[in-house]
């Protein structure tokens, strides 16, 4: 299969809605990372979503809609904070999980009795979205376990021959996939840390919790229980008090013959003068947007890949750090 890369060229919205309706999964741009995006009503569109990345059957999808969609033929209980959030974040890199009315393929929620909702702000998804005018199902356009893309180029080096459009809306301004929030108790629960922070959702809606999973319970969000985000060479993972140790390391591949990278907040950068380095940049912010984009880089020019945990904590920074930790694989056992 020839896969285009369409940036909204004449004819784009047709083609996009055609290859929807006959079943065909189709990347698309978003504010927070590239999604791969099919129909949420057809159980065959959505197992193709899954075979195409080697995703794990029990990692379930967000529905993505348009900002116009009436969310109530999908979901029930839509509580008042939940409506307040909708106003202050919505379109906007926030994910919100409600009970499921059952209307999307059993395999958008892999079995929970949930379904995560999100309206993304990129006007390019607004656009194929409003076309389509369904529920569109999509996870991070990524094989399963690798860095999420956050250019056309990123999805392209993945998924040429495999899919047949890639809708380029640019590099992504967000960097980092949504907030997912658990809507369906009293309180909103952060299931997963994004660019919409606790302290952001707490200060319109009052209180905001962050899901902690008890021992033998099972998860809330299936998906957070894996090892993600991760370069396909060597990684190591350091704080800066350990940068002495994390130099040797460095000295110790480029000496054996191997290409060694620090991966590192530009502070920690300009210690760093010797070597050889990608900059994540020095604001919350700029580190999520750079963040895959700089991982993706590393991969390809080092054997050995040395990220320096970043100082800063809180807001953005919870989300950043829970990649970065994912993504080099300290403090994880996960597979
Ligand atoms: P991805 O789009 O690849 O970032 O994956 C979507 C993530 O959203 C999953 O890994 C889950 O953690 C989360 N998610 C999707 N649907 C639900 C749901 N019904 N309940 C809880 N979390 C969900
Ligand atoms: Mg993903």
């Amino acid at each position: 299969m020839k896969t285009e890369i369409t940036g909204r060229e004449r004819g784009w919205l047709e083609r996009a809605k055609e290859y929807i309706l006959s079943g065909e999964v189709v990347a698309f741009h978003t504010e927070t990372v590239y999604g791969l995006g099919a129909n949420a009503l057809s159980d065959e569109a959505v197992q193709k979503i899954f075979a195409l990345k080697g995703r794990p059957a029990d990692n379930p999808l967000i529905a993505h809609v348009h900002q116009d969609f009436d969310i109530s033929t999908l979901v029930d209980e839509v509580p008042p904070y939940a409506e307040k959030l909708r106003e202050a974040f919505l379109p906007g890199p926030l994910t919100m999980v409600f009970p499921s009315k059952g209307k999307v393929s059993r395999f958008v929620s892999c079995g929970l009795d949930t379904l995560a909702i999100r309206v993304p702000s990129s006007p390019t998804a607004q656009a194929f979205l409003k076309e389509v005018n369904l529920p569109i199902a999509a996870p991070s356009a990524n094989r399963s376990k690798h860095v999420s893309p956050v250019t056309a180029r990123h999805v392209y080096e993945e998924f040429a021959g495999d899919i047949p459009l890639i809708i380029d809306g640019g590099a992504c301004s967000g960097g980092i996939e949504s907030t997912v929030l658990d809507c369906t108790g009293e309180m909103p629960l952060i299931l997963r840390a994004g660019l919409v922070t606790q302290e952001m959702i707490a200060k319109v809606v009052g209180a905001c919790g962050i899901y902690e999973r008890k021992e033998g319970e099972k998860p809330k969000s299936p998906g957070m229980a894996y090892k993600h985000y991760a370069p396909v060479c060597k990684t190591a993972y350091f704080k800066v008090g350990e940068l002495e140790q994390a130099k040797a390391l460095y000295i110790q591949e480029e000496s054996a013959g191997g290409t060694a990278y620090f991966l590192a907040e530009s502070n920690v950068v300009k210690l760093l003068a010797d070597y050889k380095t990608l900059d994540l940049g020095g604001t919350g912010e700029q580190m999520a947007q750079r963040l895959y984009a700089q991982l993706r880089k590393g991969e390809k020019l080092a054997t050995l890949l040395i990220g320096i945990e970043p100082t800063a904590q809180g807001g953005v920074m919870d989300g950043v750090l829970n990649r970065m930790t994912r993504a080099f694989g300290r403090n994880t056992n996960e597979t």
